[in-house]
């Protein structure tokens, strides 16, 4: 070891010593606790009741969607995933603008992070997050029938792509709703009155709207006015049929047909279904038409959003820490959650499951419950040679669970708290939990494979990590900074720090970016001024010189599991029943080095030494005055 690292070791070891261990307010952080662990502190998604997005749960899945009179466009989504929070704003708006569509489509979506919908997220085998899916109405789940997918997150696309699906339902399967519009083409045949035939007595009009080629401005127009009883919009695609009725594509694509046989033309401002529809609003308004009220969507009770402020004070203080609730909640996700949502895991996936696990096992950071837990969990995963279900390994881990219960002495994050739930979290406790694996790997003498920990995570990432743009970025990370060429386990710490920095800087200003905790390249300059080399060098700096050796003591301190801060931690006798103890001697350890402890052990013997020799000598003065006293006393 260099004299830098020592010198950083040190000074490090002793910063974190000093404030890891000390006097966590525990009373303070039950508090925040109890606030936190209220019943309805469940996984928070990212839509809630402020926004139009139907909120869907395991307890609402089947009666929001299955077999309904109307069709669903359903998002399965992770809330820990950046591209399905990147695409949340965007389905908001679809939700809202796509609200007076709700009696024949609603826009809902399920949280596949939340570990109660796993059964939900497994059946409908979703590999990739986010994955929309149209359920139409009558829609029953049957094996290879779990929705038809709609592949693309562009917001006009979207709404064009459900329109086509909701005009292509077969009649038998939307009987019992009638506010289902007549999607049938006008016909050469047809004349201003036989558009009302069939008709109930509410339409005063028929709308005629052009629709050209590949396109489904008609369909939407329909759809933007469901709620306007006093209309009914018909397509028309032949311009000469369309002439029939003063539409001119172009010009006048829209006209409205009263029951007289009167027709008029118009021209909307846009060729957009919206527009359309708009136009044909204000001609009603001003006739006094009003629209039904639109139907109210069943949402999902939301969890209250509590803000965990004394947690993010605490991270704030100390802004490097490790600390033990972020490892287990990664833990807990990737075997409640990641794994059991697979539907079948084979081939390669299987493999991967079982390099994770073991090496796992090997630098668990869990307590003893929590280390036979894996142990057990990968002796039974290294059985299947071919494959095993998500379902399995969930059944089993919770039987194992179960018996070895308690496991996890936390169930809250602490340093990827954030300051709102659709930040931080899993992702951050996964990239905490690998950067702690390489270290304790770098630590370990026994093992000797350089790319151990950095093999299992590349399977991992690429076969479970439900943030599937994150796996695609990081694979392809992973060939360009040659993680198979890693030369020792050293490197390969500094590897995934390199390589984390790396999408540090490319999420910065991000809008996954949690503002209170912005990305920096880490470490940052206040928490190890000897790692950057170029005392100038800033966070925002991508140059910034580094000192590798420095940066390498640096994360093997801060991931010593002697230092991983318990703050937070719930159920400390899950993790160590003599925690206390060893902390005092610690803490006596950290005062005393070896060289003072032996010299006081020595110093001790040495006292003892002369102690005997002066009672020897006293005693043995006191025989040889024996006779004389007694002499005395004898005289006396
Ligand atoms: C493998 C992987 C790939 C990802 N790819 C993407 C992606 O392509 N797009 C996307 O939007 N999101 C991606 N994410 C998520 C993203 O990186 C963050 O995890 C997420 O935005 C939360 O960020 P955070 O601020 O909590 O800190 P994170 O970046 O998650 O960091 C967690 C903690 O690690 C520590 N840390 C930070 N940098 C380093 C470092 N260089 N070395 C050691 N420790 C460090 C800090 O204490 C920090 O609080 C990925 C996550 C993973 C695990």
């Amino acid at each position: 070891m260099s004299s830098v690292q020592l010198v950083v070791l040190a000074v490090n070891g002793l910063l974190l010593w000093g404030t890891a261990y000390a006097g966590v307010p525990l009373q303070r952080y039950e508090a925040v606790l109890k606030q936190q662990s209220a019943p309805e502190d469940r996984q928070l998604g990212l839509y809630d009741d402020s926004d139009k997005v139907v909120g869907l749960t395991v307890s609402n899945f089947d009666e929001t969607v299955v077999n309904k009179s109307h069709g669903a466009l359903v998002e399965f989504y992770n809330s820990y995933c950046g591209h399905c929070r990147n695409f949340a704003p965007t389905y908001k708006k679809l939700a809202e603008q796509l609200l007076p569509w709700s009696e024949v489509v609603i826009v809902a979506a399920i949280d596949c992070a939340a570990e109660e919908n796993n059964g939900i997220c497994r059946t409908y085998e979703i590999m990739a997050y986010p994955t929309l899916r149209y359920l139409s109405p009558g829609y029953q789940p049957a094996p290879q029938h779990y929705g038809e997918p709609l592949r693309t997150i562009d917001l006009d696309e979207i709404r064009g792509l459900l329109a086509g699906k909701v005009a292509a339902e077969n009649l038998t399967s939307i009987t019992n709703n009638t506010a289902w519009p007549n999607f049938h083409h006008i016909s050469d045949s047809d004349s201003a009155s036989s558009l009302f035939e069939g008709l109930s007595s509410l339409p005063q009009y028929v709308a005629v709207v052009h629709e050209p080629e590949n396109s489904t401005l008609a369909i939407e127009t329909a759809l933007f006015l469901l709620q306007w009883p006093a209309v009914q919009v018909r397509r028309v695609t032949d311009p000469e049929v369309a002439a029939k009725f003063k539409v001119e594509p172009g010009t006048n694509p829209v006209s409205l047909v009263d029951r007289k046989g009167h027709i008029k033309a118009y021209s909307p401002a846009a060729s957009t279904g919206e527009s359309y529809a708009q136009t044909i609003e204000q001609v009603l308004r001003k006739e006094s038409f009003t629209p039904r009220p639109v139907k109210e969507n069943i949402v999902a009770p939301e969890a209250k959003k509590t803000q965990p402020t004394a947690l993010i004070e605490e991270v704030h203080r100390n802004k490097h820490f490790v600390y033990q609730a972020d490892l287990e909640q990664a833990i807990r996700t990737i075997l409640h959650n990641e794994v059991p949502k697979v539907g079948e895991i084979s081939g390669e996936k299987l493999l991967a499951l079982q390099r994770f696990l073991v090496v796992l096992q090997r630098y668990n950071p869990l307590g003893s419950n929590g280390r036979q837990l894996v142990t057990k969990l990968k002796d039974y995963v290294v059985q299947f040679n071919t494959q095993l279900s998500g379902q399995q390994f969930e059944q089993e881990m919770k039987r194992l669970e179960g018996e070895l219960s308690p496991v996890y002495s936390t169930s809250h994050y602490v340093g990827c708290t954030a300051s709102s739930p659709r930040y931080r979290g899993y992702s951050c406790s996964l990239w905490t939990l690998f950067h702690f694996l390489t270290v304790q790997a770098a630590n370990n003498e026994a093992s000797q494979d350089p790319l151990e920990v950095l093999q299992a995570m590349h399977g991992y990432i690429k076969n479970f990590f439900g943030c599937t743009n994150c796996a695609e970025h990081f694979q392809a990370m992973a060939s360009k900074r040659k993680i198979w060429n890693v030369p020792n386990k050293e490197e390969a710490v500094l590897w995934l720090w390199a390589a984390h920095n790396e999408v540090n800087q490319r999420l910065a200003g991000d809008n996954t970016e949690d503002p209170e905790f912005p990305k920096i390249q880490f470490p940052s300059k206040s928490s190890c001024s000897e790692c950057r080399r170029s005392p100038e060098s800033t966070s925002e700096n991508l140059e910034i010189e580094w000192n590798k050796d420095a940066v390498l003591s640096f994360l093997k301190n801060i991931h010593n599991p002697q230092f991983i801060s318990r703050f937070g931690v719930e159920k400390d006798e899950v993790l160590h029943p003599t925690a206390e103890k060893m902390r005092q001697k610690r803490q006596i350890s950290s005062v005393f080095t070896d060289i003072d402890m032996r010299m006081g052990m020595l110093l001790y013997a040495f006292c003892i030494l002369m102690m005997v020799v002066a009672f020897k000598l006293f005693a043995f003065k006191g025989y040889r005055k024996k006779p004389y006293g007694h002499d005395m006393l004898g005289k006396v």
